[in-house]
């Protein structure tokens, strides 16, 4: 799950973002909101943490003026009275958040941001005998529950999210943050280790590679 964080404090960016890291969100921190805006122009976020007094304009003034489509939004502010936080729910901030905040809470809001109705993602997805639940991490091959690192899940979420080839840039701009390096083998590399983990667990052979295009998983019915 890929998320934005418009943060203008340094230290309370890195800290949330290896907080969040740590919570299996991708995070592209912008620090003000010209760069906000260039990320969004350029990546599919799940969801965004928004600061509110940042050096360049009021986040409230840019809530106002996002477009429809943006991802489910939380506010994420020192701003702590009654009327400063329905100004920000009424401004259209899905939910909003008092400083300093827990980094638990805050993945917990994020997590149900994400899976509400109208949102794009939903927590429990199936294909074939796999089953994620995208809220808690958890895959399941013929209902047994398997350890697969974060990554691994990241990839593994994309392709059962659609059918079909999925493009290596799709894959790569959600399963790696935008800042993150990612070396060309990178994607192979971590592909190659959930198609070994895959058929470790009895799914063999499901995970195809479409040379340099993308990947897809098989559509195959539950045994
Ligand atoms: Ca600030």
């Amino acid at each position: 799950m890929r998320v934005l964080l418009i943060e203008d404090n340094e230290q309370l960016s890195s800290l949330t973002t290896r907080g969040l890291t740590r919570h299996g969100f991708a995070v592209d921190c912008a620090r003000n909101l010209g760069v906000a805006r260039e990320f969004l122009a350029l990546g599919s976020f799940d969801a965004i943490i928004l600061d509110l007094g940042l050096p360049d304009g009021d986040g409230i003034d840019w809530l106002q003026g996002a477009p429809d489509d943006r991802p489910p939004v939380l506010v994420l502010s020192a701003r702590n009275t009654v009327d400063e936080r329905v100004l920000g729910l009424d401004s259209g901030a899905d939910d909003y958040l008092v400083k300093p905040a827990e980094v638990e809470e805050i993945a917990a809001r994020l997590r149900a941001l994400i899976r509400r109705p109208g949102s794009r993602q939903t927590a429990l997805l199936l294909r074939g005998n796999i089953q994620l639940n995208t809220d808690t991490r958890d895959v399941r091959v013929a209902g047994r529950s398997m350890l697969f690192g974060r990554k691994e899940v990241d990839l593994l979420e994309v392709l059962m999210r659609r059918n079909g080839v999925v493009a290596r840039e799709t894959i790569e701009s959600a399963v790696y943050g935008l800042s993150d390096p990612v070396t060309p083998n990178a994607l192979d590399a971590l592909a190659s280790r959930l198609r070994r983990r895959l058929a470790d667990a009895g799914e063999e052979n499901v995970l195809h590679t479409v040379r340099g295009v993308g990947y897809y998983l098989e559509e195959r019915s539950p045994s």
